[in-house]
């Protein structure tokens, strides 16, 4: 949508928040924007031969509560807007969960897919050496996001160890588990996502045993938000898209299956045992659970009115806008916002970074049991305040995050 400002909702989710909690004037300014953001050129020689220049980001939301923390999109419809709007919900997000960081968010505007291996190793590490005076293990750590990878991960540390001379493993999370990843960070942040779907299930009555499941994006968080539901809680998965479009069999679609298939041919669609629907007409399927997990701005006012699941699980970021949000709540539709849905990724990297601190390796079994233990007590302070206060799940999270952030502003005599 060409008006489509994801700064500006993520400005007017804040504001929401922010009035409800009385924040002063001054710090409510102060957390309408980045304390820092960098923008640059990258030029590149492309296998061809001949060298394009690519345009970056890397914006630091706020640093109050610890070093920021955030992943790096490679796409080609990034913006500086898009990447502040993430940063901004990098904040609330680690706040939330109460981990011991801010937020940030980075970006390359390119096209990953229509890139060779060579290509996208060395724009790694031309993002790396840009950003590398301003990121660091207790300055500002990165994650792989939309279209990046752990391989990719693995070059841009490489990069900033050799810039460094040092084995900094702790400035960036995602890693494969050959240079420093952690057990559990693949999947962590459907994992995560599910947890808290569970905790919401239990308190609507909803048996997940059966339950119905559409996805809407098959990327990382999208592959094994299908996954997992059928693995952990016997769900049936009846609907998946990714951008080459979208497939349904109410009987249920094998997941796996799908993934295989997709990495084949490029996309789910044309799936043998499926039908294909129209992209938006998923969105819009009587489930149980709706998992948006592509990008931005997916459930406008209008398709917010056409909603017939009952949970709305949102391992996306910025999914929803703020008007699509006050359908849902009228309709009694049971939001799970991104802030708190999709945490399990940077919880787990979380644990990835203090893993790196110690030069530890943390078992599968250990990581899931704490990321369960976070995610449910995060659901639980968020729904709570919800009700106490009579607003909706995004909302009270915001309020929750804010005011642990407007804490530590303060703590630090910024404001
Ligand atoms: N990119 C993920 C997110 O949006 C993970 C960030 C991280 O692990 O730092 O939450």
């Amino acid at each position: 949508m060409a008006d489509y400002d994801p700064f500006r909702v993520a400005q007017i989710q804040l504001d929401r928040a922010a009035e409800l909690l009385d924040v002063e004037p001054a710090m409510h300014e102060f957390l309408r924007w980045p304390m820092r953001e960098l923008s640059m050129r990258l030029p590149m020689r492309m296998d061809d031969g001949s060298v394009q220049v690519f345009q970056g980001f890397r914006v630091q939301f706020n640093d109050a509560r610890g070093p920021t923390k955030g992943g790096i999109r490679f796409h080609p419809a990034e913006t500086l807007d898009t990447v502040r709007a993430l940063a901004m919900w990098m904040t609330w997000k680690c706040a939330v969960m109460n981990l011991p960081l801010g937020g940030a968010k980075g970006g390359v505007i390119c096209d990953p897919k229509a890139m060779s291996e060579r290509e996208l190793e060395a724009l790694c590490r031309a993002y790396i050496r840009e950003v590398a005076s301003v990121i660091g293990p207790d300055r500002d750590v990165a994650a792989p996001d939309v279209y990046t990878t752990p391989q990719m991960m693995a070059w841009m540390m490489d990069e900033y160890a050799t810039i460094s001379g040092q084995n900094h493993f702790g400035v960036i999370t995602g890693k494969p588990l050959s240079v420093g990843g952690s057990q559990g960070r693949a999947d962590a942040t459907a994992r995560g996502g599910w947890y808290a779907v569970r905790e919401a299930a239990q308190e609507l009555g909803i048996d997940l045993n059966g339950a119905t499941m559409a996805v809407q994006g098959y990327g990382n968080a999208g592959s094994y938000a299908a996954i997992l539901g059928q693995q952990l809680f016997g769900c049936k998965v009846i609907a998946l898209s990714d951008t080459g479009g979208a497939i349904i069999n109410e009987d249920g679609l094998e997941p796996q299956a799908v993934l295989s298939h997709k990495r084949e041919t490029g996309s789910v669609a044309d799936f043998p045992e499926a039908d294909a629907i129209a992209s938006d007409k998923l969105l819009e399927l009587d489930v149980d659970v709706l998992w948006p997990a592509a990008l931005e701005n997916a459930i406008s006012k209008d398709g917010a009115e056409r909603i017939r699941a009952r949970i709305v699980a949102e391992a996306a970021n910025g999914p929803t806008s703020p008007e699509a949000d006050e359908v849902l709540y009228r309709n009694g539709v049971h939001v799970i916002p991104d802030v708190l849905c999709n945490a399990g990724g940077v919880t787990v990297s979380y644990f990835e970074m203090v893993q790196n601190a110690c030069w530890e390796q943390w078992s599968v079994d250990y990581v899931h049991e704490r990321l369960d233990a976070k995610m449910t007590e995060a659901y639980h302070d968020v729904l709570q305040l919800a009700k106490q206060e009579n607003v909706d799940i995004r909302t009270a999270a915001h309020m929750v995050a804010i005011q642990r952030v407007a804490q530590a502003v303060t703590a630090r005599g910024w404001i």
